[in-house]
Order: structure tokens, then sequence, then C-alpha cells
């Protein structure tokens, strides 16, 4: 028998996250964000759950050319562009449109092919991470458009504060002025500027997290949000033990029970990529029911409260996250939020893709 934990992945709920996407920026087309393995869900499954989606977009060239791989023919967006010319061609061989964020890389268009690529250029509004100067743009806009390689130049920023009230005000106000004049689609909205702030919709958006069914905002839940999760972290109780007043759980001895009381022991823990920041108290639901976390972390196991659930013993069905227990709830106790929890599922943790209900082993990894 397999060690009990597993990562359920529901194809349904991706489809219905996109179409919240459609039903959020009608007019906008989707570029649906897949890298980190598709948040932690599987590359080619998100290929699948995404049929009806504009394009794909990541970061990783063996992800893209694997997308290719299994027939995927509608565009491909690299975020983070090109890391040397050779990524170029790739790009060209693949036919993947590139960000191009610094001169090197608009360097490495300049010449002559066969059948020329779509470019993205990446303006810095303010994050100061990747991007070329709003006093640059006119600039690199008319050299891009001038590269031989090149087919099209959409004009693209990113976000530091689409998920705070009025974050993105002046970051898209200096969008504009740097694209005042230019010719070229453009695409700025990430989910929480999907969600928030029609008027930077656009001509293409550019979900991520609520796609996979979490939240972008600290203070609204996926679920407020019309959004349903899409991975569950499921595991069993291996062991049970009967604690008396001023018995310790785990290293540390950090959980000090106050008075009697059965905790079970889960087959989970840091090396599977539950957070090893979750305190005491982190929600956690044993067959069904809503309990709490006990004691630290380890790398295997972790330990909860079995008060609310005295029927439970060995082979009780446990849910770190999912539909019960929000990842987001979780991320929000370790200090983290939804998308690292997501991203950390470890390739150990074995993975079954669930399409209507019917369950299948999915041994595909990045
Ligand atoms: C990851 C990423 C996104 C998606 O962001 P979410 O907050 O997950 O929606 C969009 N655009 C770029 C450039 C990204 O790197």
């Amino acid at each position: 028998m397999s060690r009990p934990i597993t990562a359920r992945i529901y194809l349904n709920a991706l489809r219905q996250n996109l179409s919240r996407v459609r039903e959020r920026a009608p007019s906008a087309r989707v570029w649906s964000v897949v890298k980190a393995n598709a948040y932690g869900h599987g590359l080619l499954e998100a290929m699948r759950a995404f049929a009806q989606t504009d394009g794909l977009a990541l970061v990783e060239f063996e992800g893209a050319i694997r997308l290719r791989e299994a027939g995927w023919g509608r565009p491909i967006l690299m975020l983070e562009g090109a890391f040397g010319p050779d990524d170029v061609a790739l790009a060209l061989q693949h036919q993947l449109s590139l960000v191009v964020h610094d001169a090197g890389q608009a360097a490495w268009l300049e010449h002559p092919v066969q059948h020329p690529i779509d470019v993205y250029l990446k303006i810095n509004t303010g994050m100061n991470r990747l991007g070329v100067p709003i006093d640059q743009a006119v600039a690199m806009h008319r050299r891009l458009m001038n590269a031989a390689a090149v087919r099209s130049v959409t004009l693209m920023t990113h976000f530091a504060n689409a998920d705070l009230p009025g974050g993105i005000d002046e970051a898209s106000a200096r969008f504009e002025r740097a694209v005042t004049g230019l010719i070229g689609a453009r695409s700025l909205a990430n989910s929480a500027a999907i969600l928030d702030s029609p008027r930077v919709h656009q001509d293409w958006v550019r979900p991520g997290i609520m796609l996979y069914g979490a939240t972008p905002f600290a203070d609204r839940s996926a679920v407020d949000l019309g959004l349903r999760p899409a991975m569950g972290l499921h595991s069993r109780l291996i062991g049970v033990q009967s604690l008396q007043a001023g018995d310790a759980v785990g290293y540390g001895s950090s959980f000090v029970a106050d008075r009697a009381m059965r905790i079970g022991i889960v087959a989970g823990g840091y090396a599977d990529g539950y957070p090893r920041h979750a305190p005491t108290g982190t929600p956690v639901a044993v067959d069904g029911v809503r309990t709490r976390t006990v004691g630290r972390v380890s790398m295997d196991m972790l330990a909860v409260d079995l008060t609310p659930v005295p029927q439970a013993a060995v082979g009780a069905p446990v849910e770190l996250w999912g539909e019960i227990i929000p990842v987001d709830e979780v991320a929000a106790q370790a200090g983290t939020i939804g998308y690292e929890l997501l991203c950390a599922v470890a390739p150990r943790v074995r993975r079954e893709v669930l399409d209507d209900g019917h369950a299948s082993e999915d041994p595909v990894r990045l």
C-alpha cells in the first residue's frame, strides 16, 4: 500500500474558475498562467482543463516544449522572456511568444528569420523587478517594431500592489503615460486586477491564482470570490495517542495537553509540502470534521486534536487543505500565502486527477 498522502486535482474546478475569469473580463482574451507546474496542479492536466483559454503563459522553456509536444497549438507566452540567445532559437522553433524586458533580449531578435514571433514589451511601472523604464518605452517599442524576428509588439506591465485598495492607480497611470500613442495590444491584469479593476482588463488578462481556486487578497476568501479549490491535499491517520494532562507532543514538546485528550498522527509533513511554520491551532479536517493541529510539524508527520471527532481511528481520512479547509487559511496561519503552499507540494506526493468524478492516477510531473 502506498503512503496515503495524495494531492487530488479537480479538473472541473479548473474549468469553472476559468469561466469565472471569462465572466469578470468578458471582452479580454485570457492567458492562463501555468508556471511552476501550473501552481503545483500539473502542467498537462492544466492544459487539458484550460482547453477553452486563448493562451498559456509560463516561465519554463522545458514546460513550453512539453506543451507543444502534447499538442498545444495555441499561443504560449514566456513571462520572463529568453534567458539567452538559445532560448530565442527555441522560441522561433516552437513559435513561443516572448516577453522582452531589457535591451539585451531585444538584440537577440534583430536577425532575419523565416517565421517571426510575437513579443510582449514589459514596462516597469513601480515593481522594480523586470521591465524597461517608463522613459525608454517609446524607443524600445520602435526598436522591437523594427526587429526582423518580431511579428507584433504587445505592451504589458505587472502590478506590485493589485491586491491592495487603490494599489494600481499610480502604476496604471504610469503605464498609460508610457504607451500613449504606441500601437499594439495591452496586457496588465493578474488575478487581483481581474477581480477588482475592470478598467485595466484591456486586451489580454493574465490570471494565475484564481484559476486554482485560491484568493489573491488577504481579506477576501476564494469562496466569497466564487472560486472553487482545484487541489485537495488528503491523507489518513496512521496513529492515535491518548494523552494525560501534562503530556507533550512532537519535537521540542511545544504543545502540552492541559487535560486528557486523544490526538491523531497524520502521514504528512514538511517534506510533503505542508508548512513547518503552521503553529498549533492550524485548521485541519478529520473524517470531514474541522479540528486543529497540535505541536510542531515534522518531516513526515503532524499531529491533530481528535476532541471534536471521538470516533476517529487509524485510517480515518484527513484533509490538510481543499474543500473543507481553504489552502489560504492554512497559509495565513503559517505566515504565507496560498500560492506558496500550492507550488510547494512535493514530488513524493502522489497525484490523483479527477475529471467529472472519475479518478485516474497520473504519473506526469514537471
Ligand atoms: C504569475 C504571473 C501572473 C499571475 O498572477 P496571479 O496573481 O497568480 O494571478 C500574471 N502575470 C505575470 C507576469 C506573472 O508572472
